[in-house]
């Protein structure tokens, strides 16, 4: 039998987990409402501010486990939520019972996980997502680091404060968030598509912000007025000496099994992520040359899409360096496609990757296009593979990454910031939920696992299967325009909609309707200062090549806008900068308005698309 018994368990204290909790407790005041969480802190969402009538932008704050506790039972109106200090280590669908290892059982315990059974009425599965690291990073752990939650970030800044040169491996949000915030150390971006940010950007938008990463001057100015949220910092443990090692153990343990909870928007500002390329370690020698992109229209309307920047872009307008320079193998373009074997067969020593100096912040960013990580070598690998008449020395550099465009690039660590895979957790006997693709928990439109009494949201879960999943073909074009990429927002959004339907099951209810926030995919973020919203099929997601049209607004240094347009209806946009459209254009496509008589006039500055919608 259970040793506790409640009518709602959660496992996972993220965004997700914690807004169903919520939710279910302000929902059913009179039901046990308990979450499970790894982590020593929950996520609680605060300062809610509506941006648009779907978007909304907040903070989320840590809180330790004891103080979130607090807060619950002194909430009116509402039942309270429990916590539990344990990792979830299987759970059994017919009998409706989890177990969980405590993370601080008691001291006579010490160094045995105690496990405890927890019966459950209905459950719901916010275990989030892991990152997805390259996969020779299992033979270097020490120098390839992923990015997830608060430990992961301390740890990278930990170990940028010696870095030289950094090679970062991604092309997502974490990624992009990351070079830019990186000071003092030289950064080598490898994407592998041919623009930056490219799940969030088309190359104009990645065009229109690629000048930000300069750093002229050796700084990088961010712009007046700009929010940061708040800062994540590891959480102090007050306990006696013994007893706070005894839980760093024990926790160090659960975090390899577990990861905390997902870092959001400005993760990185409570964390120092400089290198040490100083002023002093440089020679203030000749300038490199300044790598322009291709500039991007000005305010004239247009539907031709920009071009994509050159394919390697090398952003500094720094003097170079004395540093120790990356041998490079024969370079190819980066339109040339990638060998799909190990590292190129012909090493030549060509000129090395350029670094830069100057006072300040010194180092250089350089982005190359279109490649993959083949390999990772030692410096004796390295060595072996150059020519011998090579005069770079391989020594200086702990570990060097064979590139897809032949290049041999040393460094000092490597980031890998290429996705997540979702957190799945069996049940006994190994029979767990079904899984999509993607490894998540694949749930219907009521957040429904394919157990009965399962449920899943945030990261965890799986959406991907709503467009096909049997039902009504006027159930599909209500979420037509929306779909799932692991953001904040849409963990709270799962996570309050998993209680709702959660809260239908424990009355012997079907789910309700999906909430309206499932008819239009929303996001706002900042990149690089600026303020970003993206709304629907912002870039043209599902839509052949033919069948849309995209018109854009550009002014440099000001304001990106592009509209997706299918027969003259708005089916998404990206606006980055001040635009004050995001109101209107989320209107509009919402109401599938037909615009067809503005034609590429829409966004022409004389044409008052509020006046006419009004
Ligand atoms: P998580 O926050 O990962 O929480 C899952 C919790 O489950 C963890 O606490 C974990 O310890 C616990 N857990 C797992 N397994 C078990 C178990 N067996 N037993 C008990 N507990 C368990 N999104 C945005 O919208 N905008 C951004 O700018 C943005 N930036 C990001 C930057 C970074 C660096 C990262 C990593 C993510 C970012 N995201 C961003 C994504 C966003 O943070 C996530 O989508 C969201 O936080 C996921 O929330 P979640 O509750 O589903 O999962």
């Amino acid at each position: 039998a259970a040793e506790h018994q409640y009518d709602f368990v959660i496992v996972g204290g993220g965004i997700a987990g914690v807004t169903c909790a919520e939710t279910l407790a302000a929902l059913e005041p009179d039901a046990r409402v308990l979450i499970v969480s790894a982590s020593p802190v929950v996520k609680a969402v605060t300062n809610l501010r509506p941006v648009t009538k779907l978007l909304e932008e907040f903070d989320v704050e840590e809180r330790p486990l004891a103080e979130f506790q607090r807060q619950q039972r002194q909430r009116s109106g509402c039942g309270s939520v429990s916590v539990l200090h344990a990792s979830c280590t299987g759970f059994n669908a017919e009998t409706r019972q989890l177990r969980a290892s405590l993370a601080n059982p008691e001291p006579s315990a010490a160094g045995e996980a105690a496990e405890v059974r927890i019966g459950y009425g209905e459950l719901c599965l916010c275990t989030g997502a892991s990152p997805k690291l390259i996969p020779q990073a299992r033979q270097h752990p020490d120098l390839v680091v992923g990015i997830r939650d608060t430990e992961t970030v301390a740890d990278l800044s930990k170990k940028l404060s010696t870095c030289r040169r950094v090679l970062v491996v991604g092309n997502g949000g974490i990624a992009t968030e990351l070079v830019y915030e990186l000071r003092n150390v030289d950064v080598v971006w490898a994407v592998r598509q041919d623009s930056i940010g490219a799940v969030f950007f088309d190359a104009g938008a990645a065009q229109f912000l690629l000048p930000s990463l300069a750093r002229p001057g050796g700084a990088r100015v961010d712009k007046p007025g700009v929010t940061k949220h708040r800062r994540f910092q590891l959480a102090e443990d007050s306990a006696p000496p013994p007893l706070k090692q005894q839980r760093q153990q024990e926790q160090q343990q659960m975090r390899q099994q577990f990861p905390g909870s997902a870092l959001g928007p400005d993760w990185s500002s409570g964390f120092k992520l400089s290198g040490c390329v100083g002023a002093s370690s440089r020679s203030a020698e000749t300038p490199t040359s300044t790598a322009t992109p291709a500039s991007a229209p000005t305010s004239a309307p247009t539907s031709a899409p920009t071009s994509a920047p050159t394919s390697a872009a090398t952003l500094t307008s720094a003097p170079t360096s004395a540093l120790p320079s990356a041998p490079t193998l024969t370079p190819t373009s980066a339109s040339t496609p990638a060998p799909s074997s190990t590292s190129a067969s012909a090493p030549t020593a060509a000129p090395a990757a350029t670094a830069a100096t100057s006072a300040g912040d010194a180092a250089e960013t350089r982005i190359i296009y279109s490649v993959e990580v083949v390999s990772l070598l030692s410096p004796k690998e390295a060595a072996e593979l150059l020519p011998t008449d090579t005069t770079a020395p391989t020594d200086s550099w702990p570990v060097f990454a064979a590139l897809s465009n032949g290049e041999l690039l040393g460094v000092d660590l490597i980031v890998s910031a290429t996705g997540v895979t979702p957190t799945a957790l069996l049940a006994d006997g190994g029979v767990g939920p079904a899984l999509d693709a993607e490894g998540a928990v694949a749930v219907d439109r009521g957040m429904r696992s394919s157990l009965a009494h399962v449920f899943a949201a945030g990261d965890a879960c799986g959406c991907a299967g709503w467009s096909s999943d049997g039902e009504t073909s006027s159930a599909a074009e209500e979420t037509r325009l929306w779909f799932q990429m692991r953001l904040w927002s849409q963990a709270r959004q799962t996570g309050s909609f998993a209680a709702r339907c959660m809260s239908a099951a424990r009355r012997g209810e079907s789910p309700p309707p999906l909430d309206i926030g499932f008819e239009l995919f929303t996001h706002v973020t900042r990149f690089f200062s600026y303020k970003i919203v993206l709304l629907g099929l912002y870039n043209a997601q599902g839509l052949a090549s033919g069948e849309y049209e995209a018109l854009l607004r550009v002014t440099p240094g000001v304001e990106y806008v592009k509209c997706v347009m299918h027969n003259g209806r708005m089916q998404g946009c990206v606006l980055i900068g001040e635009t004050d459209l995001e109101e209107t254009f989320e209107n509009l496509i919402l109401n599938q308005l037909d615009l067809s008589q503005f034609g590429e006039h829409l966004l022409d500055p004389g044409v008052d698309i509020d006046d006419y919608f009004d």
